[in-house]
């Protein structure tokens, strides 16, 4: 992984981010890693920015630090996934987390997060109607 480091230094000293989040903010290009919300582009996205550890830091505590596993993502995100483990269970072995493992397990974070999503989307459709209608007919926009 050949990364800017000129940037990551000035991302660390002008903004005190620390040295994994500055690579991984250069990295995933400012955005989150799992739902691609730019969260450079408005100071809300900015403001929900986390990063996560894509092998759970409590199943694998060796991986904690490692530059491969820190994942640049939304708030979101990051509470719908908690612990959840991209190979089930297990350790990784530090010496064999690579780019490739890393691909494989951001793929299968971001389908587990995907479809817990889903369960959200009656409820949130249905919210969205109903509040909506009773806020036009009471002048909620404008009335
Ligand atoms: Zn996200």
């Amino acid at each position: 992984m050949s990364i800017d480091e000129d940037l990551v230094r000035q991302l660390s000293e002008q903004l005190g981010f620390s040295r994994l989040l500055a690579v991984a903010y250069v990295n995933a290009g400012g955005r989150c890693e799992y739902c691609g919300t730019d969260l450079l582009m408005a100071r809300q996205g900015y403001a929900i920015q986390e990063i996560d550890h894509l092998v759970p830091r409590s199943s694998n505590p060796a991986l904690a630090d490692h530059p491969l596993n820190q994942v640049l993502c939304c708030r979101v995100c990051n509470g719908v996934k908690g612990h959840f483990h991209p190979a089930g269970a297990g350790e990784i072995e530090r010496e064999q987390f690579n780019e490739q493992q890393r691909r494989e397990f951001l793929s299968i974070a971001r389908e587990h997060i995907a479809s817990k999503m889903h369960r959200y989307d009656e409820s949130w459709r249905k919210a969205t109607q109903l509040l909506q209608e009773v806020w036009w007919k009471h002048g909620k926009y404008g009335g």
